[in-house]
Formats: C-alpha cells, sequence, structure tokens
C-alpha cells in the first residue's frame, strides 16, 4: 500500500508543458455529441491548417466531380458527332484536371496528418499532466494497465480516425451535396430514381450502426482489462511462480481474451455488413439507371452522355455515404476511446481550489491528531477518534496487527486521504487548511518497497531534492552508509539501474532510499520498516543510517517488528481503528496490556 505514496510534487519538473485548461474542455462528456464537441475543442488549436484542409477538400470534391461530367460532354458533343479535334482538348483538361484533383488529395492529407498528430500529441500530453495532478485514491482504485491502456490505445485509435476520417467525413458531405446538384440539373426524374436507394441506405445502415457503437465500446473496454491484466501478471510474475499460479493466470487471460474476441467479432462482422449492404443498393441503383435512362434516351428526353454521366455519379453518391458509414464507425470507436480519456480529465485534481491557502512553513515537527475519523468506504470505520500528541524530534511508532490502521494514519497525516472528521494539526497548522504540495514537501518517506527509476544511481538519489548538486549526492549517500556499495558497482554512481531496481540488493535499495531521505531533509520522517529478509550486515547499515537520519527529526514508524522500536519515544498501539495503549517500551510492558501480549508472541516466535 505505502509504495504508492510517491510525491506528487517530485514530478514538477518533469514536464513543464503548460497548456492552459478552458471550461469548455472540463464539460463532462455524457454522449458522442459532447464527446465529437471535446474533440473539436483539442482540433481547433489549428483552426488555420484546418481551413487548408477544407479548401482542398472543397477543390478535390469539385475536381471530382468535373470529371464524369466533361466524360458525358466529350460523348454528346465529340464522340456521337465524330469532332476529333474538340475531343483531344477536352481529353487534355481532362488530364489536368486529374492531375489537379490528386494535388489537392495530396496536400489535404499531409495537412490533415499534422493536425491529427498535433492533436493527439496534446491530448496525450495533457492526460499524463492531469494523471499526475490526481489524488492516490484514484490511483488506488484502479487497475494500472488498465490507465496505461487509456494512455496508449484510446488515444492511438483517436489519432488513426482524425488521421483519416475527418478528411473522409467532409469530402464525402461535399461529394453528395455537389452530385445531387448536378444530377438534378441534369435530369429531376433520374435523380428521384437514383435517390430511391437512399432510405434503404438509411435504414440499413442504421440497424448496423446500432448494433456496432456498443460492440465498439465493449472492445475497448475488454481490450483496456486485457491490458491491465498483462501488467499486473507481468509485475507480479514472482508472486505467481511462488504460488504456481501459472495455469489459473493463463485460465483467466484466456477468458478475457475470449470476452475479447467475441465483443471484437461482432463489432467487425456487423460492420463488414456495410459494404455488402452497399454493394447490392450500388447495383440496383446502376440497374435502375440504365434501365430508366434507356427509356429516356430511346424517347429523345436525354442524352447517351446523360446516362454516362449519373452512372458515374451514381457510384460517386453511393461511395461517399459508403465512407460516410464505414468512417461513422470508425468514428464510434474513436469517441469511444475519447471518452474514456476525457473520463481521466474530469477527475477532479489534488490540488484544485488550494490556491488560496497559505504553504506551510519549515517545520519543527510537533503532530497532533484531534478527535480523527476516517473511512475508506462509506460503511465502515477504518480509524475512530484518534487522539495522538507527537513533540518536536520524537519518534513515535504506530503498532498492531494487520488491517488495525497503521498505514491509514500515515495516509491521513500526508493528505493521501482526507479526514471525514476531525483534524491534525501540524506546529500548530491545521493540514486542511494548507496547501498540500507544502506539506509533502516537509516529509520524507522510507517505504518497504523502495522505488527505484529507469535511471543512473546518481539520478535516483537526487530525486530526494532534484535541484541537488553532486557533491551534495555523494554526502547524502556517505550519511546513509551507502557510497561503499555504491563506488563498488560497475559504474559507480553512473551505474543504470531499472524500474526494478535489479542489479542491487533490497537492503540496497533501502540505502538509496534512505540517501534520496537525507538529501530531502525533511522535518517529518516516515518510515515503514522492512519487513522482508535482509542480511544482518546490510540491516545494522540500514539501521545505523535511519538512525542519523531520524535525529533532530520527527519520526513516525510503522513496526512490524516489535524489537526494533523499543527505543521509541511514543508507542501507539492500534487495534481495529483506534488507539488501544500509548507509551513508551517499559510503561507499555508494565501494564501487562495489549502490547505486553504481541510483545510476548512476537518474542516467541523469535521476531
Ligand atoms: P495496517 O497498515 O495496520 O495493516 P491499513 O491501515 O492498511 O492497516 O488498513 C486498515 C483497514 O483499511 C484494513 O481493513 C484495510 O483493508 C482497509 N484499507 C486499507 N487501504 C484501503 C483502500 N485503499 N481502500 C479501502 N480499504 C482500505
Amino acid at each position: 500500500m505505502l509504495k504508492q505514496m510517491i510525491k506528487p510534487f517530485q514530478y514538477k519538473k518533469m514536464i513543464q508543458l503548460n497548456i492552459e485548461e478552458t471550461q469548455s474542455e472540463k464539460q463532462k462528456s455524457k454522449n458522442y455529441f459532447g464527446t465529437l464537441k471535446r474533440i473539436w475543442y483539442f482540433l481547433s488549436s489549428n483552426k488555420g491548417l484546418l481551413f487548408l484542409v477544407l479548401l482542398m477538400v472543397f477543390l478535390s470534391s469539385a475536381l471530382g466531380l468535373l470529371g464524369p461530367y466533361l466524360v458525358g460532354v466529350a460523348i454528346d458533343n465529340y464522340i456521337v458527332t465524330r469532332k476529333m479535334e474538340g475531343f483531344i482538348a477536352l481529353l487534355g483538361s481532362l488530364g489536368v484536371i486529374y492531375v489537379f484533383y490528386s494535388l489537392t488529395i495530396w496536400f489535404q492529407n499531409y495537412w490533415m496528418i499534422g493536425i491529427a498528430q498535433d492533436t493527439v500529441y496534446t491530448m496525450r500530453m495533457r492526460l499524463f499532466q492531469h494523471l499526475h495532478k490526481l489524488p492516490i485514491p484514484f490511483f488506488d482504485k484502479r487497475q494500472h494497465g488498465e490507465l496505461m491502456s487509456r494512455i496508449t490505445n484510446d488515444i492511438e485509435n483517436v489519432s488513426s480516425t482524425l488521421n483519416s476520417s475527418v478528411i473522409q467525413i467532409f469530402s464525402s458531405i461535399l461529394t453528395l451535396i455537389g452530385t445531387v446538384a448536378v444530377m438534378l440539373w441534369l435530369s429531376p426524374l433520374l435523380t428521384l430514381l437514383t435517390l430511391i436507394i437512399v432510405p434503404f441506405m438509411f435504414f440499413g445502415m442504421k440497424w448496423i450502426t446500432k448494433r456496432t457503437g456498443p460492440l465498439f465500446k465493449e472492445q475497448q473496454r475488454n481490450l483496456g482489462e486485457l491490458n491491465g491484466f498483462i501488467e499486473e501478471t507481468i509485475s507480479g510474475q514472482r508472486i505467481i511462480k511462488t504460488f504456481s499460479q501459472e495455469k489459473k493466470v493463463v485460465a483467466e487471460f484466456l477468458e478475457k481474451g475470449e470476452r475479447l474476441k467475441a465483443a471484437g467479432f461482432w463489432a467487425q462482422t456487423y460492420s463488414g455488413f456495410i459494404p455488402k449492404l452497399m454493394n447490392v443498393l450500388n447495383n440496383l441503383s446502376f440497374a435502375i439507371i440504365a434501365g430508366i435512362g434507356g427509356i429516356l434516351a430511346l424517347n429523345g428526353m436525354i442524352s447517351i452522355g446523360v446516362i454516362v454521366i449519373f452512372v458515374e455519379y451514381s457510384r460517386q453518391f453511393t461511395r461517399p455515404l459508403n465512407d460516410l458509414a464505414n468512417q461513422f464507425n470508425t468514428l464510434l470507436s474513436a469517441v469511444a476511446g475519447a471518452e474514456r480519456v476525457f473520463e481521466i480529465l474530469d477527475e477532479e485534481e489534488e490540488f484544485k481550489n488550494e490556491s488560496l491557502l497559505p504553504e506551510l512553513p519549515r517545520v519543527k515537527g510537533e503532530v497532533e491528531f484531534k478527535n480523527v475519523t476516517f473511512s475508506y468506504e462509506e460503511e465502515s470505520k477504518t480509524v475512530k477518534n484518534i487522539d495522538l500528541h507527537v513533540y518536536p524530534g520524537e519518534t513515535a511508532a504506530f503498532v498492531g496487527p494487520t488491517g488495525a490502521g497503521k498505514t491509514t494514519m500515515i495516509n491521513l497525516l500526508s493528505r493521501f486521504y482526507d479526514v471525514d472528521s476531525g483534524s491534525i494539526f501540524i506546529d500548530g497548522y491545521d493540514l486542511a487548511k494548507v496547501k498540500k504540495e507544502s506539506l509533502r514537501q516537509h516529509m520524507g518517506f522510507v517505504l518497504q518497497d523502495s522505488f527505484m527509476f529507469q535511471g543512473t544511481v546518481r539520478e535516483n538519489i537526487r530525486y530526494g531534492r532534484l535541484a541537488a548538486s553532486d557533491d551534495e549526492v555523494v554526502e547524502a549517500a556517505k550519511l546513509a552508509n551507502a557510497h561503499s556499495f555504491i563506488v563498488r558497482l560497475p559504474d559507480g554512481y553512473d551505474t543504470v539501474l531499472n524500474q526494478e531496481g535489479s542489479g542491487i540488493s533490497q537492503g540496497q535499495k533501502q540505502l538509496l532510499s534512505i540517501a534520496r531521505a537525507f538529501l530531502a531533509n525533511p522535518s517529518i520522517l516516515i518510515l515503514d520498516e522492512a519487513t522482508s529478509s535482509i542480511d544482518t550486515v546490510t540491516e545494522l547499515k540500514i539501521q545505523a543510517a535511519l538512525q542519523k537520519l531520524m535525529k533532530g527529526r520527527t519520526s513516525f514508524v510503522i513496526a512490524h517488528r516489535l524489537n526494533t522500536i523499543q527505543n521509541a519515544d511514543r508507542i501507539f498501539v492500534l487495534d481495529e481503528g483506534r488507539i488501544i495503549e500509548e507509551g513508551n517500551h517499559d510503561t507499555l510492558l508494565k501494564k501487562k496490556g495489549f502490547y505486553y501480549h504481541l510483545h510476548g508472541k512476537a518474542s516467541a516466535s523469535g521476531t
């Protein structure tokens, strides 16, 4: 649990992209239209380019209409009347038109890809930035891999849709309007006959998209779940192997995979109906134009050229409808992805509404809990009516059975979670009335599971205070008894560690995190004692380094082994969320209460 307590302020230098958040972006998206509006908000920062894209789309649609029209003209005016010169001139202009047509297509794609990449970059950055402003409860409640899936897959989905769909949709709409206008001008009767297929298309499409929409959403959700599961099993690989749970994990994966497969299968199957449906309707419209057009031409009501134009236009007319329907599907899946991204953006930031609160100045470290009550979930109270007072420089220890509320006390003190009632004071400042970030700047954490980031040993220590010089880093490592092992590493302080911190032992990682704490020089120290077995020499080094670190600071120790807290000034014995005993080791032993029995049990089991 405590391993998630990574100070948010430590991230602040990592990204300095200051992108303003506006009200319109914060609107809650409850429907597709709302989500589309929010995507538009991201797109609109590139209005100039977007205008150029639209201009190109407009030109390409117009040129696309002009081509078939000139073919019709060529048949009626030059082929039927056998005028060779005019025919060649018209072929020349057709060539020029198609060259320009290709150029407009090329430019609209080029610019649109730029816009799409830029939009997705902004979205990704903002999401990542926002993620680091969210409070710990947000992360505690969610599967980490699922969150990762939102930043990667869902955003990628938006990206690919923007790359292709926006142009398609605009050009389809323009082509549709243009085609119908020219067709009406040439022959209203044939136009009406061509439009007969539209209602069929409309209802067919509606039937299909009603099914595909939820399926695409389901597909994205299942993909997120699957990614979450993969992340969990990879990071928990050791535990899985230790307990021989490989078969169970694989079975669970298969089940999740099946669900993804089913959603994907039906989403693709239904959306696969669309081109088939279009094909049938296309052929139908072709037959109508050829049949009725032929009769009209025989009666001299229209020319052969008009029939050719109509055949070509009817295809041009159904293709955009087809494209629109196809793009609609892609759009639905992108909107589903965007919605999941916006959901995170809508999560309330941790430091919101804090701008008017004062900073907590450098404190001496007097900590007081007054009648504090808190629960993670509504129904049950996790800690109840806690009163405690710790004076500057003292060492306080929390002991008690697992689940008693020791970690929760620390969560409340560091305001990772907020009290339901009562107050916590540091040097007389009510924690609810100061900036959280300033509070955490005065606190240092040395946790059970020391988290290492990908980077050198030096960078990992400097995480405690980013502005520290190289000399200060070495000084801190010396104070933490870590210097001697660091210089023996292959590249000394420049040895690269990965996230798991592999290459160095658990105990050495602890020493590095103690060095971090020395560098941060906090007034209040939180120590989560290591439970894992560490060799005796390192253990002694850790103890000695911690003694040094605790000197002159108020320290809170979550004690798992009672023998290490015998020198604590104050021991708080917790059971079921209440402080049931308080005192130092000797007075508590004399009392012969809960602590006495805990101690007896611990001694008997040799811990
Ligand atoms: P300890 O550190 O003494 O073992 P904790 O403070 O972690 O105990 O937990 C106290 C109680 O709160 C336990 O019943 C635990 O299940 C519950 N709890 C801890 N963390 C959470 C959380 N993030 N959400 C809901 N319940 C929690």
